[in-house]
């Protein structure tokens, strides 16, 4: 897994040096300024130590809590349910479909009831995808709050940034997201609205170790995968990785809300101000993988303008059946490309808790999560020479399955 899409080794060395002398407060006032440039005054933005803090905060915004029904995505991360069920609210699964990777449209329209308050709308890998007006017509007291977890700075049609269409948004700085804080969360919510109040404690001394210790193992693995290794076992027996709960993943515990690490907000604010030029180095790489498959038989690619601020580039292969792991392994193998499952089941990843969920609920979610991979979208890749010779090796491998 190829992670930090955005972080150079040279920008976090300064941010760790940097971060002990740093006023977090006066940092997250950068970030927000930094991000109000980009999409005005007319939302409050709020920052958390991870997107799914922030989903909690929207939700509470809103009050949802039990009695009212939230509509999400059956193609999703396990933590985004995780916060709905831990408010007493039902969660109703909906399916999604190819084409953009969001809700089936005519599929929400039937899910939604005088008891739905709230849809989460995604926007996976980064695609932008709008609610049509006759849906959101149809129940008006219905909140659409996006998980744009994927696409921080994806445009849409409009040049908007993406998670201000809607009711508020989310948006995640986790190690794989589109900019590296290692961990940490956005939330966007209308001006006219009042977040409920904020976590006061931020993310402990300790915590930021790690999550530098961490951190540092992924960049070293991007550059020499043996001594990234290394690091990383090294880390895990010391017990300085900074990850998920077991708990979160297995029972669908809910996650303690804290305010964004000092380290992750001085990670985030160069890459914030290189925003634009990120973003199109990475669509210059999609677009390299999207015309390295778009032809093959049995793949699809999705399209997308300059707009979208990829997390991943996702591909489906039709006649992905079995077991998807061993799959990627063996593309990666013989491409030498860090070739990815998200996601892996309605309810991402495989294993985790189900909320609920029964298999044959919403049967595209899961033959999407069946036969969609994808491909790393890394500043880091963006000059590497031997990505065309990679690419040719992953055609070849793709050919050779059996359709
Ligand atoms: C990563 C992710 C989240 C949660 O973000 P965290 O910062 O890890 O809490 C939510 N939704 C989607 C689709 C994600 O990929």
């Amino acid at each position: 897994m190829l992670t930090c899409n955005s972080l150079m080794p040279g920008a976090f060395l300064s941010a760790l040096l940097t971060a002990p002398f740093l006023r977090p407060d006066g940092l997250e006032a950068r970030l927000s300024r930094l991000v109000e440039a980009q999409i005005g005054e007319a939302w409050q933005i709020r920052w958390f130590d991870a997107g799914r803090s922030a989903l909690g905060a929207l939700l509470d915004a809103y009050r949802i809590g039990p009695g009212d029904d939230v509509i999400v995505p059956a193609y999703t991360c396990v933590v985004v349910p995780n916060q709905i069920a831990a408010r007493g609210a039902r969660i109703v699964f909906c399916d999604v479909q190819e084409s953009t990777l969001s809700y089936d449209w005519e599929a929400l329209s039937r899910a939604m009831t005088p008891a739905t308050r709230a849809v989460i709308v995604p926007h996976n890998f980064g695609m932008v995808s709008r609610v049509p007006d006759a849906v959101r017509a149809r129940y008006p007291g219905v909140r659409f709050l996006d998980d744009a977890a994927h696409g921080l700075g994806s445009l849409d049609n409009r040049g908007r940034w993406l998670g201000t269409g809607h009711d508020g948004a989310f948006f995640s700085f986790e190690y794989s997201k589109n900019l590296t804080g290692g961990v940490g969360g956005l939330a966007l919510l209308p001006a006219s609205m009042s977040f409920a109040g904020m976590p006061v404690e931020r993310v402990s001394r300790f915590g930021q170790w790690r999550l530098a210790v961490t951190l540092a193992g992924h960049l070293l693995s991007i550059r020499t995968a043996l001594a990234g290794r290394a690091w990383m076992a090294l880390a895990r027996r010391t017990g300085l990785i900074y990850r998920s709960g077991d708990d979160e993943v297995r029972d669908g515990a809910v996650h303690a809300p804290k305010r964004l690490a000092t380290l992750s907000a001085a990670l985030i604010l160069p890459q914030l101000r290189r925003l634009a030029a990120i973003r199109e180095a990475k669509a210059v790489l999609a677009d390299r993988y999207r015309n390295a498959l778009a032809d093959l038989p049995g793949v699809t690619v999705w399209e997308a303008g300059p707009d979208v601020h990829w997390v991943r580039y996702p591909f489906r292969l039709a006649a992905a059946r079995g077991d998807k792991m061993a799959m990627a392994r063996r593309l990666a193998d013989a491409s030498g490309l860090p070739v990815g499952i998200w996601f892996d089941d309605p309810i991402h990843p495989r294993g985790s808790f189900r909320h609920g969920y029964m298999p044959g609920d919403c049967p595209e979610g899961e033959r999407l999560a069946a036969e969609v991979f994808n491909l790393p979208v890394n500043i880091a890749l963006a000059g590497d020479g031997g990505l065309d010779d990679k690419l040719g090796r992953l055609r070849t491998a793709i050919g050779e399955l059996a359709w």
